[in-house]
């Protein structure tokens, strides 16, 4: 007994070490409602700053994690000293509006992005006729707040100050996307995916690489969640998907890394549903689907603003 007792009370502190990530979502919808498009905050679980994966909603976000105790310090503080880094995934406005509409109080970061998406950045958005050029190129005045990082595939980018690293992979979506996949220092690691459509409809093999490249890790279990998008039901033909996903295509891709990495790394494995369009009753016409196909036995989870996950 006495030992049983000494073994809970060695291992109880380790167990509470157990998560490597928060994260944590500012916002979780594709559209709709602007004070909750995409954005989730992700860091170390042993370090406070965050590197920020899209950046549709910022300040509604952090105020409701503040609001519901989830964020000791206020929105400005978490904005402007503990995010210190954003990925955006690409150029579409519900993906980075929160960045450009918050800039003027923000602080010096880098945002890490693809070319074509920082392109996009520097020729439409930090411009004199739609906002002003806070980053560190494109139209004078150039007030360099933000400094603009083309990411490469196959490569490997330290994110200042969050003991994060990230290498990317390119998506099919109508513009170019990008995938980011975010290690801490053990090699433990989180995927978070911009917007994509599936491999079959997009008529390429983008999904099925990051689904190889990343299996040995969900294997091994280093790899500790993935967060991928479901725009639309089962109802959206699939010549109308726009580069997105519905639950259908989701299961589709989900089986070909499970052909990767074995069924059974799969099971209770967390899938953070992202992006889902909330018009009508389809959030919950989503959810019904992917529960009703779930023969993988994966775990969904369906993101609340405001409410961290940890993994
Ligand atoms: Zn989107
Ligand atoms: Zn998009």
């Amino acid at each position: 007994m006495q030992r049983l007792f000494l073994y809970f009370i060695l291992l109880f502190p380790t167990m509470l070490m157990a998560q490597d990530f928060e994260v944590l979502p500012l916002g979780v919808y594709g559209g709709g409602d602007e004070s909750n498009l995409s954005s989730y905050l992700v860091r170390d679980y042993q370090h406070q700053n965050y590197l920020a994966c899209d950046a549709g909603t910022l300040r509604a976000g952090l105020l409701a994690a503040h609001k519901k105790g989830n964020l000791e310090q206020t929105p400005m503080q978490t904005l402007q000293n503990h995010i210190k880094a954003y990925f955006i995934s690409h150029s579409h406005l519900d993906h980075l509006s929160g960045m450009i509409i918050n800039s003027p109080e923000d602080t010096n970061k880098p945002i890490y992005a693809c070319k074509e998406t920082i392109e996009t950045l520097r020729n439409h958005y930090f411009i004199n006729a739609t906002w002003t050029n806070f980053a560190n190129e494109g139209e004078s005045p150039v007030l360099n707040k933000y400094q603009y990082k083309r990411v490469k595939e196959e490569k490997l980018y330290s994110i200042e100050e969050t003991d994060l690293e990230m290498s990317v992979f390119p998506l099919s979506h109508p513009v170019p996307s990008s995938a980011a996949w975010i290690k801490n220092k053990i090699g433990n690691s989180i995927l978070y995916f911009g917007d994509t459509g599936p491999d079959r409809v997009e008529q390429n093999g983008h999904l099925n690489t990051i689904w190889k490249t990343v299996a040995k890790d969900l294997k091994e279990g280093k790899l500790k969640a993935i967060l991928i998008e479901v725009s639309f039901s089962n109802a959206q033909p699939s010549d109308k998907l726009f580069g997105h996903l519905t639950p259908k295509f989701l299961v589709e891709e989900l089986q070909s890394l499970a052909q990767y990495a074995g069924i059974d790394s799969l099971k209770d494995f967390p899938i953070v549903v992202t992006h889902i369009k909330p018009d009508g009753n389809s959030i919950k016409q989503i959810k019904k689907e992917l529960k009703e196909s779930n023969g993988l036995q994966v775990q969904y989870i369906f993101p609340e603003q405001g409410v961290p996950l940890l993994f």
